[in-house]
């Protein structure tokens, strides 16, 4: 990508902090650099909250100040909920026709979102059923649907149209093929990951995990600190 070409990015998650796991670094240089980005947040994240006290409305609420509090830490433009229950997504036409609303509306030339090519199944956390789903229902969504104007006509208006994005970055990937230097970047995302105050029991211990994570990505390209993707482009 040129630089000094002005692009817009739209990233998906299944929960609330995913995104900020997988990416928050590099979103933080994109709009640093000017590059617009937009946050889509496919469930509540209700059940993966430790105030157990708090009803269901109270920790949507809650998980959803989190988020847009973790994207304005990085500066993202806008945070979009799209309200699907924790736990139990599923791969419905229902759901699909909701991400590619989004898609076509925000028209980004650039899609971030978890790794449907990710199937190790070596970690519970990772490998979470709604991150599984939320990765294929996005990769769906884009190809072909998004950009024809055979699939889901009635989202067709005057200022809605079917839209072709150029490529996408599948964060937490197993198999990266594009590295992003986040060392000028890394405390922001600590900074959006803190944000997220309701699932830490230890912070400073997971943050670093992530410092970690960062300097083994970095490693395979002799930067300090890097998240890795892996990009796929039409
Ligand atoms: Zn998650």
């Amino acid at each position: 990508m040129n630089k000094k070409e002005k692009k817009k990015f739209l990233v998906f998650s299944a929960h609330p902090d995913d995104l900020d796991f997988g990416c928050a670094a590099t979103v933080a240089k994109l709009t640093h650099e000017g590059h617009e980005v937009v946050y889509c947040v496919i469930t509540n994240g209700e059940k993966g909250i430790h105030k157990i006290n708090h009803t269901k409305q109270q920790m949507v609420k809650l998980r959803e100040k989190e988020q847009c509090a973790a994207g304005a830490a990085v500066g993202v433009h806008e945070v979009l909920f799209l309200r699907q229950t924790d736990g139990n997504l599923e791969h419905t036409s229902e759901v699909r026709k909701k991400v590619i609303r989004v898609i076509r509306e925000v028209k980004p030339h650039v899609i971030l979102s978890q790794d449907p090519g990710n199937q190790r199944f070596d970690s519970f956390y990772r490998f979470h059923r709604d991150h599984r789903i939320t990765a294929e229902i996005v990769f769906d969504a884009i190809y072909p649907a998004a950009g024809s104007k055979a699939f889901f006509p009635e989202l067709i208006s005057e200022k809605v149209h079917p839209h072709q994005i150029e490529e996408v970055w599948f964060y937490g990937t197993d198999h990266p093929n594009l590295f992003v230097n986040i060392t000028n970047t890394i405390e922001k995302k600590i900074e959006a990951l803190r944000c997220h105050d309701s699932q830490f029991h230890d912070f400073d211990n997971m943050a670093k995990h992530v410092y970690q994570n960062a300097r083994t990505q970095g490693k395979k390209k002799k930067m300090t600190h890097a998240e890795g993707f892996r990009r796929l482009t039409f």
